[in-house]
């Protein structure tokens, strides 16, 4: 055997521990009691990836030039995570999936221009196909994340942008996208294939845009875990063009999973799956948030008041939000929860799917702060039981509570399901004033007779709480 034959033989041994590893990756990242774990498999397949990226037959020279880039990628990646505040989270994963976008549109055309390519027949229709369709996958995910980017930061609005016929439109482009795909894939020469090509990219761009810009407000967290799945089937298209095993199947299992997430948060927020890939679903029916309309008074309490409240329950829910996640109050929760235990108070979690602005914010957080899993349950698991709930505690969250979700047909959030809470005994709305939530609508909750609103910061009010042992 030559030494050329045993390094293949190598690489495909490693790529095939990697494909694994990142399999075990995603089956540990599922459970929080196993997510420590999941990533230390992650890490570990990504670095065997690198080291047969380097022993493999692309690489022959040039190692200097790859270790450079490493060098450079990895610490604006190490420099990045360390500055990143949790509250950004969102918006720096938007962003790295541009990335991923912006690598598949850069290898397809690399691999368009390549001379040294000279396939013909059908493997010359194949790999114009995989480079088309990489080059399209890639700048969608490109565009589309550079758009949920500036709306997950507040830099663009989160409206849904309301073009007519917007349907229509999207249809005419997918019409566009496959006739020029014809040509592209049917021209003689690489100099007849630049126009078509250059006439998807410019759809594609345009496409993305429009697809994200489409939808807005609430159903903001379908686009995010949407452009995960994208950014995985862009790496795929990648692994076709470059024919990299690995790749395509990391790719795969990003796309599917993220496609699966979609599914699952679209579950959550009661939308069509289907529409939600289509871009903008649901979103003729609504109308503009009920802002500024007569609701009454709402109850404003002070700290004493809220410590007597806390100490006269048995059983306390509390519900994090959004604002949790600016306030960092997760650590104080955590100190007040032990308080607690020792007076014999039990206290729950309760979760919304999409509470806070990435899918799983809210448990990421309670894990940072090492609150126990056992103790945090979902939505479903206790809305039915609100009954046995003498005092909820809702710390920055908004939208999840909201009721006009199910009461009011024509809300934004309409048919989204939501933390009943105002079916317990009391509940305390802790939030700085009275502004809305991402989705810009008015809270009846506030207003409920059994609601009382502790205003101010979530960390300052709950700091406050831990005099309770005093
Ligand atoms: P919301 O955005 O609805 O509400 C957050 C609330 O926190 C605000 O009303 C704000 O009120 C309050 N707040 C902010 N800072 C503080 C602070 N320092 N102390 C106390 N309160 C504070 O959050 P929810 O978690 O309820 O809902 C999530 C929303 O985000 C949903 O609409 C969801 O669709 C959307 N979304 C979710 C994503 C996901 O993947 N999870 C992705 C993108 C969007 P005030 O300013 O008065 O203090």
């Amino acid at each position: 055997m030559n030494l050329e034959i045993l390094n293949m033989e190598v690489v495909r041994a490693l790529y095939i521990v990697s494909a694994v590893l990142f399999i075990l990756t995603l089956g540990g990242l599922s459970n929080q009691e196993t997510s420590r774990k999941g990533n230390l498999y992650g890490i570990s397949a990504m670095l065997i990836a690198v080291i047969a990226t380097f022993l493999g037959p692309q690489v022959s020279s040039n190692y200097g030039l790859l270790i450079i880039l490493i060098l450079l990628g990895g610490s604006i990646g190490l420099v990045l995570s360390k500055r990143v505040q949790m509250t950004e989270m969102p918006e720096l994963v938007a962003i790295l999936h541009s990335l991923v976008g912006m690598a598949a549109v850069l290898v397809g055309l690399v691999n368009f221009i390549n001379p040294t390519q000279d396939y013909i027949g059908v493997e010359k229709t194949i790999h114009s196909i995989e480079i088309y369709i990489g080059i399209f996958i890639g700048m969608v995910t490109f565009s589309g994340s550079v758009i949920a980017f500036g709306k997950l930061s507040g830099k663009l609005s989160g409206n849904p942008l309301m073009l007519p016929a917007k349907h229509y439109l999207n249809l005419i482009m997918v019409l566009a996208i496959i006739y020029f795909g014809h040509g592209f894939v049917s021209s003689a020469n690489i100099e007849s294939a630049y126009l078509p090509l250059a006439i998807m990219l410019t759809i594609s761009f345009f496409f993305g845009i429009h697809l994200v810009a489409s939808i807005g407000g609430a159903d903001m967290p379908v686009v995010v875990s949407m452009l995960n799945s994208y950014s995985g089937w862009a790496a795929s298209a990648t692994g076709f063009m470059l024919s990299n095993d690995l790749l395509i199947v990391v790719g795969a299992l990003v796309g599917s999973s993220g496609a699966i997430l979609s599914y699952i948060m679209c579950r959550a927020m009661n939308r069509s799956f289907i529409s939600v890939i289509a871009g903008g679903f649901g979103t003729e029916s609504t109308t503009v948030a009920t802002a500024n309309t007569d609701q009454g008074e709402v109850q404003a309490i002070d700290i004493d008041e809220f410590k007597n409240m806390i100490t006269s329950s048995k059983k306390i829910a509390i519900i994090p939000g959004y604002g949790m996640a600016v306030a960092q109050a997760q650590f104080v929760v955590n100190e007040i929860i032990n308080i607690l235990k020792t007076k014999d108070i039990e206290v729950i979690f309760v979760i919304h799917p999409v509470a806070g602005r990435m899918p799983g914010h809210m448990n990421v957080l309670l894990a940072e702060a090492q609150i126990p899993y056992d103790i945090v349950y979902e939505m479903e698991e206790v809305n039915d039981d609100f009954d046995n709930i003498d005092l909820s505690i809702v710390i920055g969250a908004n939208d999840i509570v909201n009721p006009s979700a199910l009461e009011d047909p024509n809300s934004p959030i309409a048919g989204m399901p939501v933390i009943e809470c105002w079916r317990g005994t009391y509940t305390v709305v802790m939030k700085r004033g009275m502004s809305t939530g991402y989705a810009g609508v008015e809270n009846p909750l506030f207003f409920k007779d059994n609601t009382r609103m502790l205003f101010g910061d979530a960390k300052e009010s709950l700091s406050q709480v831990l005099t309770l042992n005093n």
